[in-house]
């Protein structure tokens, strides 16, 4: 008898902490399907759409294949009744370097530009020898507002270089890194190729600031202080590098900076009784376009990255859309939008916080979707899983509604690896919702983890799984069903 009455005791508050469903949200995640999914997602990353590259034909393509969605399921175009929010981007082209010894003109294949930047026309500029730039070498000289020379330390890295930060610091106004052997040139032109330009910044590149270094052969070297490399390097080795007598050098840098257009694209569903609050359900519809190198197919479709994202962010509207159609609207507004740029800088949603359609102070929530049609190989054979980070990190409430939320409806396994705040990979930091979190606006961000495919043409359609892509879609659909639902506005209680 007592066993009895402890179990129905157990199952009575199994009823209570587990929430009713609600059946209206039951009802329309149905619409939700694997099939809706797959067939959009054939589109969005198939070959034409070229690897959806920011500002690329195969980008636009994309951009109008949603707007026409989001028309069909009845949206409204938020921008001024325009499905298109403009994101305009600057590129700059190849450098073009000319470099002077006094006045004798360097040829190509005596120095490599591995940095940015332009100058106003010709500059002559003093140069000095700093030796290896060590603390020491630097203490007596003076390289403010002066070019200067340094031996360059064979693989000595470009990113984080400490000579570099050094001699900026000071206020050297250029910097060249005299390349003993000829092998280690050779390998240093081979990264030119990361400096050709062909970046792309919301910000206009101002003329002025150089940054890298141009490295020069041990003869160029030698030319530049009428004497040659083993001198230079016996006067470091020696302590003497104030001996060396100045010299001069004239340089120009050009680079050609143009404009880009590309554009986030914006629907919108009006709420109710709280309609001026707005939830955001993002994800990213640019990719990396097509490579240059490698052989075959080079179509970087991101089927997975962030096609299923995009996707999704369209079935969840469409689940939205039937339930207003059928009286049972969200009473706070929802706003789905996917984004350009990601790729590039997590462009497109930086933009949109600094050049909101809708409050920022009345945008509730982002939902953002990164990857979810995948597993990584730390879930090879696990049960239906995804990565959730940041739910904790402004709203404590946001957390425990995303938790009772998944207990309720999808029963999904939350992995929490990526949200320490130490992991080393950063990803809180790494899309789009990042761009919301940092104006104090909760998010979520959804992601399946890095797989063997990702930023590869073969993150293709065929090797994503629908029916996990399918739970992890309703499973946002419910959180923002929740979010846009209930009485209270979600509170931030963190910073
Ligand atoms: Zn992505």
């Amino acid at each position: 008898m007592k066993r009895i009455i402890t179990l129905i005791h157990a199952l009575f508050l199994c009823s209570i902490s587990f929430a009713q469903q609600n059946p209206d949200a039951v009802k329309y995640a149905a619409t939700i399907t694997q099939d809706d999914l797959k067939e959009n997602l054939s589109i969005i990353a198939s070959d034409a759409m070229e690897g959806r590259e920011t500002g690329k034909r195969g980008q636009k393509m994309a951009a109008a294949f949603i707007a026409a969605y989001f028309e069909d399921l009845g949206l409204k175009g938020p921008v001024s009744g325009s499905y298109y929010q403009p994101v305009p981007l600057f590129t700059t082209s190849a450098p073009v370097v000319s470099l002077k010894a006094g006045t004798t003109e360097l040829t190509a294949d005596e120095f490599i530009f591995l940095g940015s930047g332009q100058t106003a026309g010709e500059m002559t500029l003093p140069l000095v020898f700093a030796g290896k730039g060590s603390d020491a070498e630097l203490e007596k000289l003076d390289v403010n507002g002066k070019a200067v020379l340094v031996l360059w330390e064979a693989n000595a890295s470009l990113r984080n270089n400490p000579v570099l930060t050094n001699l900026r610091k000071k206020g050297a106004k250029i910097i060249f890194g005299a390349v003993e052997k000829k092998e280690e040139f050779t390998r240093l032109s081979s990264m030119a190729r990361r400096f050709m330009g062909g970046g792309l910044s919301l910000e206009k590149p101002e003329s002025g600031n150089i940054s890298g270094a141009i490295v020069v052969t041990a003869e160029a070297a030698g030319k530049f202080f009428n004497t040659t490399y083993d001198k230079l390097n016996k006067a470091a080795a020696d302590k003497k590098v104030s001996k060396v007598k100045p010299a001069s050098v004239a340089y120009s840098i050009a680079q050609t900076v143009s404009e880009v257009r590309s554009e986030n694209i914006l629907g919108f569903l009006e709420g109710t009784d709280k309609k001026d609050e707005v939830v955001v359900v993002t994800a990213h519809y640019d990719h990396i376009g097509i490579s240059t190198r490698g052989e075959g197919d080079k179509i970087n479709n991101g089927a997975d990255d962030d096609g299923s994202g995009t996707v999704g962010v369209l079935a969840i509207a469409k689940a939205f859309v039937q339930a207003k159609k059928e009286g049972k609207g969200p009473r706070r507004s929802i706003l789905f939008m996917t984004v350009t740029g990601e790729e590039k800088g997590l462009l497109g949603s930086a933009y949109y916080s600094e050049h909101p359609i809708f409050p920022l102070d009345k945008t509730v929530v982002d939902l953002n979707i990164d990857m979810i049609g995948r597993r990584d190989p730390a879930h090879k054979d696990s049960a239906p899983y995804v990565y959730v980070i940041g739910s904790d990190r402004l709203s404590s409430e946001l957390h425990t509604l995303s938790e009772a939320t998944n207990k309720t409806y999808s029963n999904l396994a939350f992995d929490y690896l990526y949200n320490a705040e130490d992991h080393p990979d950063r990803i809180y930091y790494r899309s789009d919702h990042w761009n919301f979190a940092k104006k104090n606006i909760p998010i979520i961000f959804y992601f399946d983890g890095v797989h063997e495919d990702y930023h590869r043409p073969s993150d293709e359609v065929d090797k994503i799984e629908f029916d996990l892509l399918a739970l992890r879609t309703k499973n946002v659909f419910h959180v923002a069903w929740e979010i846009a639902n209930r009485e209270n506005r979600l509170v931030v209680d963190k910073k």
